[in-house]
């Protein structure tokens, strides 16, 4: 109720704009990262590690866009480059771009197993495609996820409640046939793993086994260090394609993602949000040359059996522009590396306020991705299915008024349990993010 009061009191015009944005879209928010509880607050401003929101106040910013703006918001050498093209050539032409090769040529520099690009919309596009090329040169159907995993919207990826091993689909809207070509296992479960492999086997195979390499959901569920290198070996046992969903952890991880960081080589990556340093549109996919030259090109996409992919502004100037020149600052900046020590102080920071106050949560971290989550989160990777539910229900119920304090207070969260830190997050900024929480929890 303070909460409440206190963003009312604080964010009057933010709550005019969300009571009548209510009237023209669904549920208010165009966006389903955008915080609505009690109502969302409307931005205006983003620079560096700020928000300002139409009222006037600031935020520090650790939602970033869903993990996109690894330099900080509207950073200046990238927007200036930008500008420049937009005046040159617009946003689109629908041709080749010399921007278009520049950013493939950036990728495969730095991203160890990567070396032909494909650039798409988004990452759930860029997951659909990845699928398919996998399906397509394997000939074989099935997918593996781990459960708990987020790999975007597509029918075929909505599937399980984000609960590992529940098999209850999160969204309404998909025949159930849809999701019949795809299983979950328990995240860290080799054992598991191995059970579906051969039970797909008696099926007709799996095609690819996708993880996102620093554990669901964004590193929510952390896998162990020697994980990634064992799901590499069991898919090479059962002659499977391994997917990397680097989408969150791609440049934010290092230039050369998570598989740089656990030296493992997927057959296929996925790209999305940092690629294009918060610019849309952000998607991707790379790997050897044998793979990628399965994927169509040009009109009709000559020899053999193509795999094909669409997207009318795919790869267009200002995506390609803007991502080419984010990942040469992020490379000539260090970007990731400072990022990573803003999330460490943060974390650090954390834990010493749960510690002094003793709060039933647990902060951890795995660079600039740092999770603040209630200490029973960890468990849910082992409960049963139900009591998972039922937990996983309350913990969201309590995330959300968690996040609605934390904008009481001035810090922008992702979801009230997830924090991501920039390279525009100095110690002085993040000390004050800690005052705040302080506040928070005090
Ligand atoms: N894969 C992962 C790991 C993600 O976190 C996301 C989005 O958050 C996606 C795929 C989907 O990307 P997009 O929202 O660009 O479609």
């Amino acid at each position: 109720k303070k909460v409440i009061n206190k963003l009312e009191t604080t964010c009057p015009k933010s709550k005019a704009l969300y009571q009548h944005a209510q009237t023209v879209i669904p549920n208010g928010v165009q966006h389903n990262l955008a915080f609505n509880y009690p109502f969302a607050i409307a931005m205006d401003k983003a620079k560096g590690a700020y928000l300002r929101d139409i009222d006037g106040n600031q935020y520090i910013d650790f939602l970033q866009a869903g993990g996109t703006t690894l330099l900080g918001s509207n950073y200046q050498p990238v927007l200036d480059k930008v500008q420049n093209l937009l005046a040159e050539c617009g946003p689109v032409t629908g041709l080749l771009h010399q921007y278009e090769v520049k950013i493939a040529e950036e990728v495969i520099k730095h991203v160890p197993s990567v070396e032909m690009f494909r650039m798409l919309g988004s990452g759930t596009e860029s997951v659909m495609a990845a699928i398919r090329l996998a399906r397509n040169i394997t000939g074989k159907k099935h997918i593996i996820k781990v459960g708990g995993g987020y790999h975007g919207w597509s029918d075929q990826m909505v599937y399980g409640l984000r609960i590992p091993g529940t098999g209850r689909r999160e969204a309404h809207g998909i025949p159930k046939d849809i999701s019949k070509y795809t299983h979950e296992v328990c995240p860290n479960d080799l054992a598991n793993l191995r059970l579906m492999l051969n039970l797909n086997s008696l099926r007709g195979g799996t095609a690819a086994v996708i993880v996102e390499p620093i554990g669901p959901e964004s590193g929510t569920r952390p896998v162990y260090f020697d994980y990634n290198q064992q799901v590499r070996t069991l898919c090479d046992e059962f002659d499977t394609l391994l997917i990397f969903d680097e989408v969150v952890s791609g440049f934010r991880f290092g230039l050369g993602g998570a598989q740089a960081y656990f030296n493992v080589d997927p057959d296929i990556t996925v790209f999305g949000k940092c690629l294009t340093g918060g610019y849309p549109m952000a998607g991707g996919i790379g790997g050897r040359k044998e793979i990628m030259m399965s994927l169509a090109g040009g009109i009709g996409g000559k020899g053999g059996k193509k795999t094909f992919v669409g997207g009318t502004l795919s790869a267009n100037p200002l995506s390609t522009v803007a991502g080419y020149y984010a990942i040469k600052e992020m490379e000539r900046t260090n970007a990731a590396g400072i990022a990573g020590r803003a999330g460490d102080r943060l974390c650090a920071g954390l834990e010493e306020i749960i510690e002094r106050r003793g709060l039933p949560y647990v902060a951890y971290n795995q660079g600039s991705i740092v999770h603040l989550e209630t200490s029973g989160v960890l468990l849910l990777t082992l409960a049963k299915p139900i009591k998972a539910l039922r937990e996983n229900a309350k913990r969201k119920h309590m995330m959300e008024q968690m996040g609605a304090a934390y904008t009481a207070h001035g810090i922008i969260s992702l979801a009230g349990s997830c924090l991501l830190t920039s390279m525009a997050d100095t110690d002085p900024i993040i000390d004050e993010a800690l005052n705040r929480f302080d506040e928070v929890f005090a």
